[in-house]
């Protein structure tokens, strides 16, 4: 089904074989989960071709493709080519090095080489139920860690600690790695849209944005949460306040046939109008699934549309230097008619 849509869109782009490198794309076309491969897809033949570390692998998860096992990649790739009789050749020009690149070119003398990025991405980024279901069982595990977030975060904890406590309960959870760096951003830090878990020790009276996110079958998470420490002051309060009225505005906007840009802009002017809009520099959102940041893109310079089956995180925030941030993220299922949160941790501003 995947590969019938991939073919679809090389049919109108006019050439006649796709060389496909990126690792995420061949794992969702392919179902292969190990770490070097190509594919080839022409209209008729299709092939899966990896090194003999992965044959085997390769065999028990590959399906719908010929398997060829090279030792030296291009050029057996470019062998099959010219017995495929491939005269226009695709790649992903936005996964290859120029170095790689050069090397395509040398390998493939004969055929026009054309760059198509994006092709597959584009449609990852429509989810199948069968991914909205892996997806759920990484924001289960990730829901959890924010349990753990609540219990170990506390005056004089360093940020990195509090962040191994974390990552301990995800992979209990089943969580195979995190899907980037813990993100544990205590009092000034907050104003670092991605301060990464320190050595500092978080104190009473800041507050704490804790981003994080899992892998869990390949499928990633992504949310935040803010705390505060000891007692919150009327300006945290109002800045909460602010980030998560934005947050609600924009979850409202989302719907089939809506533009990205005009949810970013929903959450975008309500942050304005509150008088912090110089502070919230960075876009709404992305698409997550196979990549922790995907398309679509949340962003006032976005082209792009949702669609059903899209799944995008919703995440403004406020930062404002020596003073901190307050960043709210959960992850949206675009549905028929409106809109799924499926990431589960209560918004309340708490206190620990
Ligand atoms: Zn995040
Ligand atoms: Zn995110």
């Amino acid at each position: 089904m995947r590969l019938k849509r991939l073919k679809l869109k090389l049919k109108g782009a006019g050439v006649d074989g796709f060389l496909v490198s990126d690792i995420n794309n061949i794992r969702y076309l392919s179902g292969f989960t190990g770490s070097s491969a190509y594919l080839l897809v022409t209209q008729d033949k299709s092939w899966f071709l990896t090194d003999s570390r992965y044959a085997s692998q390769a065999q028990s998860e590959v399906r719908g493709y010929r398997t060829r096992v090279y030792r030296k990649s291009l050029e057996t790739i470019a062998e099959l080519a010219s017995s495929m009789k491939i005269k226009t050749l695709a790649f992903e020009g936005g996964n290859l090095s120029y170095d790689n690149f050069l090397k395509v070119k040398k390998a493939f003398r004969k055929t026009r080489l054309k760059s198509l990025s994006g092709v597959t991405s584009a449609l990852r980024t429509r989810k199948e139920p069968v991914e909205i279901s892996l997806i759920k069982d990484s924001v289960k595990a990730l829901d959890k860690g924010y349990v753990t977030a609540q219990r170990v975060i506390a005056p004089g904890v360093r940020e990195k600690d509090a962040a191994l406590s974390i990552e301990l309960a995800f992979r209990d959870s089943g969580a195979d790695a995190t899907a980037f760096d813990t993100i544990i951003a205590s009092g000034f830090r907050g104003a670092l849209p991605h301060g990464k878990a320190s050595g500092k020790k978080i104190k009473k009276g800041e507050l704490v944005v804790v981003d994080m996110g899992v892998i869990l079958n390949g499928y990633n998470s992504d949310e935040t949460r803010t705390y505060c420490v000891g007692r919150a002051t009327a300006e945290q309060k109002k800045v909460y306040g602010v980030v998560l009225g934005a947050q609600e505005r924009a979850i409202e906007r989302i719907r089939p046939g809506v533009k990205a840009a005009e949810v970013d802009r929903a959450a975008r002017e309500y942050i304005e109008k509150a008088g912090y809009g110089e502070y919230f520099g960075h876009g709404l959102g992305h698409g997550v699934g196979l990549e922790v940041h995907e398309g679509p893109s949340l962003s006032p310079f976005s082209d792009d549309l949702l669609e059903e089956g899209m799944v995008v995180t919703v995440e403004p925030g406020i930062y404002i230097p020596e003073w901190g941030g307050v960043r709210i993220e959960d992850m949206v299922h675009v549905v028929k008619g409106g809109s799924e949160v499926l990431t589960k941790t209560p918004k309340d501003f708490v206190c620990l």
